[in-house]
């Protein structure tokens, strides 16, 4: 195949790329500051080659000040004591804030990481809703009251905050990421140190700056900006650190657990995925088909929750495949800058280099390439970008088939009865997400409950609410985000016992 066959969008002008590189500096303490010995490192668009941020490097006095500052705020009350109504009222304004600066947050966020400059613009603005959504938690969070413990006894189960939450976020989504995790520990009382990935971090300390605007007290939410080492690691091994959040690979997230061991801090882990959607004869094969292509290319394929495998009936797979080949040519690849591009760029050339490496090695495993399998390049643009990839011929112990690969590659294996399609479906290490296709509504459902998943789809992929939580099972995470359940991450459980009266018969018999 050449580049010919594809939908290439090529450098626009529709929208500037900003002359200065956005200043980026922690925030300890409700100060903005560079880092004391002045260590800086810069961020270039992974589409356009230019630079776009410029960012203070934090180290081992950043972090440590950030995580003194939330624990001094947590102790104090100012946030941790103050009514759900209170909370809520800030909360509220900073989701105002946000729908208000959606433009200047958009183009950050896709010049940073290469995204579709309408998809940094849906990411954002739906932000908004996450914190609307949990400024509601804060005010109807409760607990239990057991009346029923006999006539000289209550029962009441209090919910606290859980204290001061290391939150570590990933590139791929850095405001919607925080935005699942941000709210919802504030919504509990919790105070938090944020340390976002460096090759991302403009969007959370706009955040920052909204934060402030909006009231928030200072010391309650704190940015450090640097590297997994030593920042990242210092916030998952601090006694001061109650609690971890993590958004990324797996192998890093069983380092954080193994590091947070020591002090026997909670830790929520929301990791990978290799997100099977299982597509039956009798499905809805053109909506099917154009849910695989959304669930492969969106975000490039760097998304947790990329439907990265397909596992279809062996009579339609000829038929499915040459459909979802042939809306992959009309999937629009290019210049994220520009609102008619549907795909951007990979995140560096590192990770460029990993997904061509994954395609090598299946091909050598002896899986046939259906469409693309090479570097991308686009006229005007100085970035990396990946051919959208179909790969067939794919068996269940290729390492094609059970690795997560994050980039826009397609998996395509086969089944002839419905047991065998979740056994292949369940056969991953993973379990984030799995999809079925079916007009009858007992395969979806016999589905829906065997499949080892933290959420199933049924006739859609990827539909999210705030209002439904999400996380992984097996090796794709610990722990619940959004939702109630994400709210209830962040509390500790506290039951007070409560005698009525002088009723107590004592213990000690008197001599
Ligand atoms: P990582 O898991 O390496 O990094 C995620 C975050 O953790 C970053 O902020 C990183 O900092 C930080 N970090 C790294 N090491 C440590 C540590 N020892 N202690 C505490 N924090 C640490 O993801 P990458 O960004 O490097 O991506 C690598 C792979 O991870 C991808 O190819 C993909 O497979 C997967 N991934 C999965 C995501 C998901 O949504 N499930 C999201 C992103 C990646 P820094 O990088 O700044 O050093």
């Amino acid at each position: 195949m050449t580049t010919h066959d594809l939908t290439l969008i090529a450098a626009t002008d529709a929208i500037g790329i900003p002359a200065e590189p956005f200043r980026v500096r922690h925030l300890i303490g409700g100060a903005w500051q560079g880092s004391a010995n002045g260590e800086t490192f810069e961020r270039h668009s992974p589409a356009h080659g230019v630079l776009v941020s410029r960012s203070a490097k934090g180290g081992e006095a950043e972090t440590n000040a950030a995580i003194a500052a939330a624990r001094s705020a947590f102790d104090s009350g100012v946030w941790s004591r103050i009514s759900g109504k209170q909370r809520a009222s800030v909360m509220l304004r900073v989701a105002d804030l946000i729908e208000r600066d959606v433009e200047r947050m958009a183009l950050l966020e896709t010049l940073e990481s290469g995204k579709p400059i309408t998809q940094s613009r849906g990411e954002v603005a739906g932000a908004a809703d996450l914190w609307r959504y949990a400024a509601s938690l804060a005010r109807t969070l409760h607990g239990d009251s057991h009346n029923t413990l006999g006539e000289d006894m209550l029962g009441v189960v209090l919910k606290e905050p859980i204290g001061v939450v290391s939150i570590i976020t990933p590139w791929n989504f850095p405001f919607w990421i925080l935005s699942q995790k941000l709210p919802f520990a504030l919504a509990a009382g919790c105070t938090c140190v944020i340390k976002p990935s460096e090759m991302t971090s403009a969007t959370t300390v706009m955040m920052g700056e909204l934060l402030i605007e909006a009231g928030l007290p200072a010391g309650v939410v704190n940015i450090v900006l640097g590297y997994g080492q030593p920042v990242g690691s210092l916030m998952t091994t601090h006694p001061d650190v109650d609690m971890v959040t993590f958004t990324g690979s797996t192998a890093v997230g069983k380092s954080i657990t193994a590091a947070a061991s020591a002090t026997l801090k909670k830790v929520a882990l929301e990791l990978g995925g290799k997100n099977p959607q299982v597509i039956f004869p009798d499905a809805d094969l053109e909506n099917a088909a154009d849910a695989v292509t959304f669930g492969v290319y969106f975000n490039v394929g760097q998304c947790c929750n990329s439907s990265s495998r397909i596992i279809v009936h062996e009579d339609i797979a000829d038929d499915f495949v040459a459909r979802v080949v042939e809306l992959s040519r009309q999937v629009a690849f290019g210049d994220p800058l520009d609102p008619e591009t549907q795909v951007g760029a990979i995140v560096t050339p590192e990770h460029q280099a990993k997904i061509d490496a994954c395609v090598r090695q299946a091909v050598a495993d002896g899986a046939n390439v259906r469409l693309g399998g090479g570097i991308l390049s686009v006229p005007g643009l100085d970035g990396q970008f990946y051919e959208p990839t179909v790969i067939a011929g794919v068996r269940p112990e290729m390492a094609i088939a059970r690795e997560e690969v994050f980039g826009p590659v397609l998996s395509v294996l086969t089944f002839r009865t419905a047991d065998e399609a979740i056994a292949l479906a369940n056969d991953a290490s993973y379990g984030l997400s799995a999809g079925v296709w079916s007009e009858n509504i007992h395969t979806c459902l016999d589905f829906a409950r065997r499949a080892q998943a933290g959420t199933v789809w049924t006739n859609t992929w990827m539909d999210g609410f705030p209002e439904l939580t999400f996380g992984g099972m097996k090796q794709s995470g610990q722990g619940r985000e959004i939702g109630p359940y994400g709210l209830d991450e962040f509390l500790e459980v506290k039951t007070v016992a409560m005698r009525i009266g002088r009723t107590r018969a004592p213990w000690v018999r008197k001599r």
